[in-house]
């Protein structure tokens, strides 16, 4: 049997074993949504020991046809929404899971950019050697030439005195 409770607590009452008597609603094939009083210390019980005794009468026969049927859609409804809640739980923690590796990710992409940036100033520090030393190459060039030419000079300058 499944029950649900509805305290009401405007006038306690109280069961033979001190335990308080309390509305309740019947949701079973039997008595669908059949409201009772019964002791808290044992509900289920119809007997004896403790207090039960039903608020309402039973249904009308068609009630009794219609409201299982109903109570079972009302139950894979909730089923349904369970599943469909669970669901959405999964995602969220994906979502959470894909949005942390993203943040890290993006961590990453922080440290290899200072790293690129790091590379980017050797680069240039390199080119501006390269430069030098083109620049010291081509003077070099230059004075080689004058001294091949002086030397030149020099020789013809023998051979004249000669
Ligand atoms: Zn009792």
């Amino acid at each position: 049997m499944s029950e649900s409770s509805t305290d009401s607590n405007c006038s306690r009452r109280y069961c033979k074993c001190r335990s308080e008597i309390k509305h309740w609603t019947s949701w079973t094939d039997l008595n669908p949504r059949r409201r009772f009083e019964a002791c808290c210390n044992n509900r289920n019980s119809k007997r004896g020991l403790h207090f039960f005794a039903w608020v309402e009468n039973e249904r009308c026969p068609r009630g009794k046809e219609i409201l299982p049927g109903l109570l079972r859609r009302l139950r894979g409804m909730e089923d349904e929404l369970r599943a469909t809640t669970e669901n959405f739980r999964l995602m969220e923690e994906e979502k959470n899971k894909l949005e942390q590796k993203l943040r890290e990710e993006e961590e990453e992409i922080k440290i290899l950019k200072k790293q690129n940036l790091g590379i980017g100033q050797q680069v240039v520090v390199l080119k501006g050697e390269i430069l030098s030393y083109q620049l010291r190459q081509r003077w070099f060039r230059v004075v080689v030439l004058l001294c091949f030419m002086i030397v030149i000079l020099f020789i013809n300058m023998d051979d004249l005195v000669v």
